[in-house]
């Protein structure tokens, strides 16, 4: 077991203590906004300790729960944003869209987007650099898949997703990484806090290799089947900067679990 006291993040070098921010995916019509409404009522407090607390809705929804919980503390952003600035693109939705929605953040190179829409590390690096242009923190997703994990590369990969997602200038405190295990999302599986604290130990230290103080700034979340009964320890670990979170953020209930375990 591992200690809690010695592996608290040190807030010398991070912004805000902690970050948790729900990604509800292709979940949620209108009638979701009561469960939004009853986040944003916890999130001045959690402001008060520290903790950020956001929600990434379905694209349909960006705008209403904007203005819902404008003045609330609770953050909004998108699940994905184009490269592109405006265009012939179908369907997509572009970083200046995010940010007229109300969006704060964007989630950019999720797993399933990897997979289901085949974007690779240069795609997700120039979506982040379309939501920096925009005036929006990209979450930088990154993450191994149990089989690159099971052939000991998972740090490898995860490293190179980084070195190949992240762009070269962003300001400070305005981009954020989120790393998500493929295997862990949304399977009830969870790495030990060992391998935990090795990854985020590990990005952290590329991060600062490759931008120095600022790299030190970025705060890493980790995501994969966060909830109520593991947020306090996973979520207490050295530079886990707080938590992405799918399932349990499609209720008050499930997400404010996940609060009150960080505020113990
Ligand atoms: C996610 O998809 O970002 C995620 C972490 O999902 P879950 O919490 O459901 O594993």
């Amino acid at each position: 077991m591992l200690k809690r006291g010695c592996l608290l993040s040190s807030t010398m070098e991070k912004i805000v203590a902690k970050l948790l921010v729900g990604n509800w995916k292709m979940n949620g019509v209108k009638l979701a906004l009561q469960e939004a409404d009853l986040i944003a009522a916890a999130a001045k407090t959690a402001l008060g300790q520290s903790i950020q607390l956001a929600i990434c809705p379905p694209a349909t929804l960006l705008a209403r729960l904007s203005e819902a919980t404008a003045g609330t503390g609770l953050l909004t952003g998108a699940q994905d944003c184009h490269a592109k600035a405006s265009g012939a693109h179908t369907g997509d939705i572009s970083a200046a869209m995010v940010k007229d929605a109300g969006g704060h953040f964007v989630i950019v190179g999720h797993s399933e987007r990897r997979a289901d829409h085949g974007e690779s590390s240069e795609m997700v690096r120039n979506k982040a650099q379309a939501a920096l242009e925009a005036g929006l923190v990209p979450i930088v997703c990154v993450g191994e898949t149990r089989a690159e994990r099971e052939a000991g590369q998972a740090e490898a990969i995860v490293l190179s997703q980084v070195e190949g997602s992240v762009p070269e200038t962003f300001p400070d405190g305005g981009l954020v990484i989120a790393y998500e295990p493929v295997w862990a999302i949304g399977t009830g599986l969870v790495p030990s806090a060992a391998d935990v604290l090795a990854m985020h130990q590990a990005v952290h230290e590329s991060l600062v290799s490759r931008f120095g103080a600022k790299g030190a700034s970025i705060q890493i979340l980790y995501g994969g089947s966060v909830n109520g009964q593991n947020a306090g320890d996973l979520l207490h670990l050295a530079h886990v900067d707080g938590a992405l979170v799918g399932g349990a953020s499609l209720t008050a209930d499930g997400f404010l679990k996940i609060l009150h375990a960080i505020q113990e």
